[in-house]
């Protein structure tokens, strides 16, 4: 595998320095071991996992109460805080601090995020691997069995890679909850804040519907407002995700 390596990013770098060359290879509790951690799972109370640091050696706990995907994030993230930030001690992390979609604020939990997005779905892998393939959810979906990794992860990591201008945005019955875009999305276009009636995300939402919608065709102005939304078309995918919300990819087409 060629790559430039002065393109990497620091926990790209990690990896290929460990001889991950595939999604396969990627052993997250092997890390952690070599440099000095030991992994536990097991039930937290109020917090998603921690990280207890003494010299050079840790303990890195996971809660047992989520879901295995969750779970390989939660290592990430505290992974991420034993190696990068390891001269601030030990790290005690909500649920909300943890999350792919919580990787652009600067701040220590969104730089961890960051890594630890890296570290699950490194791009040098991710990005031959989507190459040539259609942006939407099923191409999410797939690419989070292949590397261990949530759908959400994996659905943010598909968009920031695509060369289409695309967003991935998360709603419940009355807002949305977050949203992202990838860097061709336009500046000036918002996804709104709520769900539109005619969508199948409203319908999952409500509950009408649940697992992975169809990709569909349908009017940019149900979804997003922006100069000139009314006239154009986006491609749409929703999948309803284990607290209820509603993940939906949304790819703006070329202007006709
Ligand atoms: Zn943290």
């Amino acid at each position: 595998m060629a790559i430039d390596h002065s393109m990497l990013s620091p926990a790209e770098k990690l990896l290929w320095r460990y001889g991950v060359r595939d999604s396969s290879h990627i052993d997250l509790e092997a890390i952690a071991n070599y440099r000095g951690a030991e992994v536990v799972y097991r039930r937290l109370c109020g917090c998603a996992a921690r990280l207890v640091a003494a010299g050079n050696n840790a303990v890195i706990s996971v809660d047992t109460g989520s879901y295995p995907r969750r779970r390989r994030f939660s290592l990430a993230h505290e992974l991420a805080h034993w190696i990068c930030d390891k001269d601030r001690g030990s790290f005690l992390c909500a649920n909300g601090d943890i999350g792919p979609q919580n990787a652009e604020a600067k701040n220590v939990e969104a730089y961890a995020n960051g890594y630890a997005s890296q570290l699950i779905l490194p791009s040098f892998l991710v990005d031959p691997w989507v190459e040539g393939k259609r942006i939407n959810l099923d191409t999410a979906k797939a690419l989070g069995d292949d590397f261990d990794a949530s759908l959400t992860a994996s659905a943010i990591k598909v968009a920031r890679r695509a060369q289409a201008q695309t967003c991935v945005v998360c709603h419940n019955q009355t807002k949305r909850i977050w949203s992202q875009k990838n860097l061709s999305f336009p500046h000036d276009f918002y996804v709104k804040q709520e769900l539109h009636q005619d969508t199948d995300a409203f319908s999952m939402a409500f509950g009408k519907g649940n697992g992975l919608s169809r990709p569909v065709r349908e009017a940019a102005d149900r979804w997003l407002q922006g100069p000139g939304a009314y006239r154009r078309t986006v491609e749409t995918q929703s999948l309803k995700l284990p607290d209820d919300t509603v993940l939906t990819m949304i790819t703006l087409l070329a202007d006709k």
